[in-house]
């Protein structure tokens, strides 16, 4: 196994928000897929990450948890390689959690800039609770049971992976070495626009969903917005205002790019041409997901989750203990 910058073990979690669509696999399961290939991976569904902001409305989860397992066994994550579990199988976090939250001070978590921007985002709903505000360390829980170096994160998670790494330094500080200091591995995603122009989001409902039957992808893909200054086909278009081309720029190679940009520019590309192109591109990358999907069972997926969740708290097993140890907490 390659070793980069000193990193030997990578955690990732992602939230099981149901219906992953295409800028989930650009902006994440693309990477764990290559990551799986050279670090030893923890991937966490984060259940109980879900209920800092969704605990009022529990009756999908469970769906949402088999969905998300799905979706990764497709996009080519393989538990054999990564250890693949539930958050809430493993309940070593919660301790965990527990203790890393006696160092933390709470001006910590209240200058996480994703914090007050939630509260004001989610106003309707009531989340000023106390498992909001405690949602970094349970995040840093999630990373440090495991002694991961490596966290794949994008550029507006670095501040949570800031606090991770002071909690880890002030609580080696107070009770010794127990934690690496967890690294950030930038991913720098693609910008992935959705089906009108504005960021691929399930609540915006202009996804290009990892389970639709290609006829579904041809469909939504036919009536997505192009530049609307290309109304006949041989007028010159602008590829940089269009969405279908910020498509091609995220999955076609720099040459299919290039020359869908000339043919945009000259004219002689026209908008259904050059989304029948896409549409080839966005199967290319479904096709094999839907094959692999149609491969696992029902009972595959409690397997998978079972024998991950018994790998994952063997070693979340140990760093508890190592860390009781270390504060010097009772042991009968
Ligand atoms: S030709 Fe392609 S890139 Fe150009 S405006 Fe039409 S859809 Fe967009």
């Amino acid at each position: 196994m390659s070793q980069a910058g000193g990193v030997t073990r990578v955690m990732a979690g992602l939230r099981p928000s149901g219906d992953l669509h295409l800028g989930n696999y650009l902006g994440a399961l693309r990477n764990m897929v290559e990551l799986q290939e050279r670090y030893a991976c923890f991937f966490e569904i984060a259940d109980w990450h879900m209920l800092t902001t969704g605990y009022e409305d529990t009756a999908g989860l469970r769906r949402a948890v088999e969905d998300m397992l799905l979706a990764w066994l497709g996009a080519g994550i393989d538990p054999e390689r990564a250890v693949v579990f539930v958050q809430s199988d493993v309940p070593e976090h919660a301790e965990l959690a527990l203790l890393l939250g006696m160092v933390t001070p709470l001006s910590w978590l209240e200058r996480v800039p994703t914090y007050k921007e939630q509260l004001r985002e989610l106003a309707g709903r009531e989340i000023a609770t106390y498992g909001f505000l405690g949602y970094p360390v349970l995040q840093t829980a999630d990373i440090l049971a495991y002694r991961a170096e490596g966290v794949p994160v994008g550029r507006d998670q670095l501040p949570h992976l800031e606090i991770a790494r002071e909690i880890a330094r002030r609580f080696n500080h107070l009770y010794g070495p127990v934690f690496p200091e967890p690294q950030a591995m930038l991913t720098e995603s693609p910008v992935v626009p959705g089906t009108d122009g504005r960021k691929m989001s399930k609540s915006y409902g202009n996804t290009l969903p990892l389970d639709a039957p290609t006829e579904e992808i041809r469909g939504r893909i036919r009536t997505m917005v192009t530049d609307p200054r290309k109304v006949r086909r041989h007028d010159p278009g602008h590829p940089e205002v269009c969405p279908v081309f910020a498509l091609h720029q995220a999955l076609a190679d720099a040459g299919a790019v290039a020359e869908i940009e000339a043919g945009c520019r000259s004219g002689e590309l026209g908008c259904v041409d050059c989304k029948a192109r896409l549409t080839g591109e966005v199967e290319a990358v479904l096709e094999p997901m839907r094959e692999r999907r149609s491969r696992v069972r029902e009972a595959d997926v409690r397997d998978i989750l079972a024998a991950g969740a018994g790998q994952a708290r063997a070693e979340a097993r140990e760093t508890l203990e190592e860390t009781r140890e270390a504060m010097r907490l009772w042991r009968s």
